[in-house]
């Protein structure tokens, strides 16, 4: 079951969001060709250490037993990569597209955040992709405001992807957040119907979830690479991820890893 958090609760949630929020300004700059990826990591290292915030991805457990555990502050996956992609010396290139995931924690509550960024000038379907999935994360959280259970905001966010073109990934999925970054419940990012009916969920005042849509080009399947960690399209064509920690208010759907005057991805 998910946990409910009080309005000072979201407003302290809100204080982490807005770091997470501040260190995808750093990153956003700083996607450049010739940037490697650990550059990349290391500024927002750097700003959590400055904020005197705890990296979430840091350490995070592998999920297979006797592999390695997260090595870094943020997850950088570029183009073919689908999420937890580990930064390393890889340079940026011209036409890449880059998706950066971090969260932290602030005084016991957390925020978490990703984005997919051009690096210069992308083909027209990849810079589709980008709007497309940007597009559906925030269909999402208007459609909050609108439905009564999150299965009519999931059965939503497949439909819009589909019409155009391309698919939703369906081995990764959003998460309930809170005092820790991965909690109840489970937020799937397509059809209600594929969702079974004890995990679906209702959307009442109180909610906190990081709904993170991952949208692939090509077909919604994904593999991991030899590392233990980097999720890639099975068919090799290019994938985009955006996510938001979003808290459920009386007044509606609420952006948590918003800017200071409420501003969000563009
Ligand atoms: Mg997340």
């Amino acid at each position: 079951m998910e946990i409910l958090r009080s309005p000072r609760e979201i407003g302290l949630m809100r204080k982490a969001g807005l770091v997470v929020w501040e260190a995808h300004q750093i990153a956003g700059r700083m996607v450049r060709p010739g940037v490697s990826t650990a550059e990349i990591d290391r500024a927002i290292e750097q700003l959590f250490a400055e904020r005197n915030v705890v990296p979430l991805f840091k350490h995070v457990p592998n999920s297979s037993e006797g592999k390695p555990p997260f090595p870094a502050a943020t997850c950088i996956s570029v183009n073919e990569e689908v999420v937890h992609g580990i930064p390393g010396p890889r340079k940026l290139a011209e036409g890449d597209i880059v998706s950066i995931d971090t969260g932290c924690k602030l005084d016991g509550w957390c925020g978490d955040a990703a984005a997919t960024y051009a690096c210069g000038k992308v083909s027209p379907p990849t810079r589709k992709l980008l709007e497309v999935t940007r597009d559906v994360l925030h269909l999402a959280i208007e459609q909050m405001g609108r439905c009564r259970w999150w299965s009519e905001v999931a059965t939503q966010m497949e439909r819009f992807v589909k019409s155009h073109g391309f698919s939703v990934v369906e081995a990764f999925v959003g998460h309930g957040i809170g005092r820790d970054m991965h909690e109840e419940p489970q937020v799937p990012n397509f059809s209600g119907r594929k969702i079974r009916r004890t995990a679906d969920f209702r959307l009442v005042p109180g909610l906190v979830v990081a709904i993170e849509p991952m949208v692939n080009m090509g077909r919604k399947t994904v593999r991991q690479l030899p590392d233990h960690w980097t999720q890639v399209t099975r068919d090799g064509r290019p994938s985009a991820h955006f996510e938001h920690t979003v808290a459920m208010t009386s007044k509606g759907p609420d952006i948590l890893t918003a800017g200071p005057l409420g501003e969000t991805w563009t």
